[in-house]
């Protein structure tokens, strides 16, 4: 791959976790929509569930979540009163499943740090969950942890509470690069974490990394790849830091003349990519990586791999309620989004309200254009006649959208063969932009969106 083509094709383009994407998001979708979309929900589905828990106790200065920095638990203890609250809101709205409760096979908990809960209180929000949805026995119950602050008796509250998997921040070994980001963290700290974690029964393990980062160079990447290996994720998603300090006021404390260009950068993510590979990971879309022991794994030849707020999810639930400030959940009808102040989000449940802020329904269209672009994110090919037929749509209105892939077709990014797109492999650090020929929402959301590569 020429520098040519990185830098032709170094456009903003969404990382399609949804589709439509947040940004397209409105206000007509308000707690009352949310309540009826519940409603409607077929009692024998399946749930997956995602907590947000939006507080940490210092803030990385590469961080593009929405958390708060707290000294104290009483902001995070009241906090944790209103998701409860929300949690009854939402299961009195949702229709009575099996023992009188749905099934949930999914929790996520993230952040913000989901581990400034106390240890003691993880129990009682599993106990109450439990009240609330029939959590299945073999549900994945999955927390976001922060290895800097980890105990192995917080560990262990964790393992009491059933959960079954960890993800882990790394971002970089490189002490210069972790003073850079502000988020000191030595590789010995992540080792002895991971350590208790399997001692304790949580043996799915995730590993989150990072390239582009400011002072990371190429060496620095391949120790991090080995030293990241050594450790035996199941799991490692790898992650380009996306520079927007208009947007995250704190990004501003990176110096700009630190970060790698488009250029470095590529060269840095390839070499972790076929590190990666050459130490037995599967590449998983395009920024995942799952040992091949792994249901993440196992799910592209099964076809079961799906995208969803968390990435490459192998979760098939046909609805993900979110709950917390700022929570992305998705129905079959649309997509909520709840409110982002923590006052307007904790006022909102105690009157009563279901919190959400904005949303979108979807219509015939959106919900072809997002098969389509989850089958090229996840499967990296798709049937165009096949999903217009599933869905009931003229092939011809997918002419355009075809017309868009011909720069890349030329540039050997993906085929077209029919009504059949595939992304080469050459092409599959571009996928997003496969995937964007087909987003009609695009031309409204331009600029604000990270890097392809
Ligand atoms: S711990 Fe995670 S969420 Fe909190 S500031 Fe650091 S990167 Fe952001």
């Amino acid at each position: 791959m020429t520098s040519d083509l990185i830098n032709k094709y170094d456009l903003r383009v969404p990382r399609y976790t949804s589709y439509p994407t947040a940004p397209h998001f409105n206000e007509t979708v308000d707690g009352a929509v949310y309540k009826r979309w519940l409603s409607e929900l077929d009692p024998k589905s399946e749930l997956s569930l995602y907590f947000h828990i939006p507080f940490c106790d210092e803030m990385c200065w590469f961080c593009g979540c929405y958390t708060k920095i707290v000294k104290r638990y009483e902001p995070v203890k009241e906090y944790l009163g209103a998701l409860l609250a929300e949690v009854d809101l939402v299961a009195d709205a949702l229709p009575t499943g099996k023992a009188g409760r749905m099934t949930a096979k999914h929790l996520h908990w993230g952040g913000g740090s989901p581990t400034m809960l106390k240890g003691e209180d993880w129990m009682a929000i599993m106990d109450k969950l439990r009240s609330r949805f029939d959590v299945a026995a073999d549900a994945e119950i999955a927390v976001e942890l922060d290895p800097r602050t980890a105990t192995e008796d917080y560990i262990a509250e964790l393992e009491r509470a059933g959960v079954n998997r960890a993800s882990i921040g790394v971002q970089s070994y490189e002490p210069k690069v972790q003073e850079a980001i502000h988020r000191i963290q030595p590789y010995e700290t992540t080792k002895q974490v991971i350590g208790w974690l399997r001692a304790h029964n949580i043996t799915r393990i995730n590993m989150d990394l990072m390239y582009g980062l400011p002072l990371q160079d190429t060496g620095e990447i391949e120790t991090m790849i080995d030293l990241t290996v050594e450790l035996q994720p199941n799991r490692i998603a790898l992650f380009g830091y996306a520079h927007v300090p208009w947007m995250k006021s704190h990004q501003k404390m990176i110096h700009e003349e630190d970060l790698p260009d488009a250029n470095e950068r590529w060269k840095q993510f390839t070499l972790a990519v076929e590190r990666l590979k050459e130490r037995g990971y599967v590449q998983v879309g395009f920024d995942h990586f799952a040992h091949p022991d792994d249901s993440m794994a196992r799910a592209i030849d099964t076809g079961d791999l799906h995208r969803n707020f968390q990435g490459y999810t192998t979760d098939s639930a046909p609805a993900m309620l979110g709950f917390g400030a700022s929570a992305i959940g998705y129905l079959p009808q649309g997509y909520v989004q709840n409110e982002q102040p923590l006052k307007a989000y904790s006022q909102a449940i105690y009157s009563g309200v279901l919190p959400i802020a904005r949303g979108i329904g979807l219509n015939q269209t959106d919900k072809l254009r997002r098969a389509i672009i989850e089958d090229i994110m996840c499967n990296l090919t798709v049937d165009l006649a096949l999903r217009a037929k599933e869905y009931g749509a003229d092939m011809a209105s997918l002419d355009a959208d075809l017309q868009k892939l011909q720069p890349l077709t030329e540039d050997a990014i993906c085929t077209v063969h029919g009504h059949i797109v595939t992304v080469t492999e050459t092409g599959r650090p571009f996928v997003r932009l496969v995937a964007s020929a087909f987003d009609e929402y695009l031309s409204s959301g331009m600029g604000r969106h990270s890097k392809a590569v």
